[in-house]
């Protein structure tokens, strides 16, 4: 019987692990596939880690991976799919906004032969207008700057084929925005849509800060766009300044009009410092990120792992 690996990435989700497990138990019992579940728990601050040390202990298929601290959504999605031994992989969001109701659903795609199969959130219950207006303008954007195609909704809800996983650890950076990352890696996809319900309980981690850091990396991981806006900019205002000059000393030399002109001069001044800065500003984005990719540090540090009948 072919082997199902479901991973699921949890911070400090105490009140949701329970039911999320016992939805995909449901589900999953009615399909002929062995799986098991592997929670990565993220440097919970809760009850988290103790449930899932209970739930391990209790049931063979669920291994708990505990990360030494906190690391992000993304490289919890990425040590669990490193640790997953499925034929297929599903990586899903333990909250129930990733209704496991969808198991069946993605598992008879990948039985067609799909390599890929990625859910598009197209609505999400209870959800403010303004993330839904920020996160519209955000795929417009990043589709606009990168060669990539990333398609609006994209959620990290998605089953991965064997194969693809394996190529998937071959990709070794630091900042990572995933739904890309899939997107560039090819094989057969296939979309699929669906209604994200609201949090069970809890809520959402994903402040505004962290947003705009994650659409940060998405956008310089697979566009080059901005570093190349600023040159732009820079050759247009290289090429205003030299005329402008010829004309200064044209004025000077030629003329007797040469006039102290001071609103002129600190207006370009201005100008061209916050165009100086705007930049700095980008290349400043990019160059942090090579600081942050050349250290070549471990991605995410593995405390312990949580499984049956094994000594911690
Ligand atoms: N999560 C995580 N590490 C974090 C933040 C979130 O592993 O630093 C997990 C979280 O427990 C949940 C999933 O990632 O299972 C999605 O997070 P959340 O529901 O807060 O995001 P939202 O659905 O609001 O985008
Ligand atoms: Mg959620």
């Amino acid at each position: 019987m072919r082997l199902i690996s479901i991973v699921v990435p949890v911070y400090n989700e105490e009140d949701n692990i329970e039911v999320f497990y016992q939805e995909v138990c449901k589900y999953m019992s009615s399909l002929e596939y062995t799986f098991e579940l592997i929670f990565v728990d993220d440097g919970s601050s809760d009850a988290t880690p103790f449930i899932l040390e209970r739930l391990a202990q209790a049931d063979g298929r669920v291994r708990g991976l505990i990360m030494a601290r906190n690391y992000g959504h993304q490289l919890a999605l990425t040590c669990g799919l490193d640790h997953a031994n499925g034929d297929a992989v599903i990586t899903m969001d333990g909250d129930m906004q990733h209704p496991p109701e969808m198991l069946p659903l993605l598992l008879s795609k990948w039985e067609d032969g799909f390599e890929v199969v990625q859910t598009i959130r197209v609505s999400t219950e209870g959800v403010s207008w303004f993330k839904t207006v920020t996160s519209g303008m955000f795929y417009k954007l990043i589709n606009w700057m990168s060669k990539v195609r990333i398609q609006e909704g994209g959620s990290d809800f998605r089953l991965l084929d064997k194969a693809v996983v394996q190529s998937f650890r071959r990709f070794k950076e630091r900042a990572r925005f995933i739904r890309g990352m899939i997107g560039a890696i090819g094989y057969r996809q296939l979309l699929v849509e669906f209604t994200a319900p609201k949090r069970y309980a809890g809520t959402s981690k994903f402040s505004l800060k962290r947003m705009l850091h994650f659409a940060l990396d998405g956008i310089t991981a697979y566009s080059q766009l901005p570093l190349r806006f600023a040159f732009y900019i820079g050759l247009l205002f290289a090429l205003i300044s030299f005329g402008v000059t010829m004309h200064v000393v044209y004025i000077k030399i030629f003329t007797l009009e040469a006039v102290p002109g001071w609103a002129t001069i600190s207006a370009s001044i201005l100008l061209l410092g916050g165009l100086q800065l705007l930049g700095l500003g980008i290349i400043g984005e990019y160059v942090g990120r090579i600081f942050e990719e050349v250290k070549q540090r471990p991605l995410y540090l593995l405390r312990e792992e949580l499984k049956k009948d094994q000594e911690k």
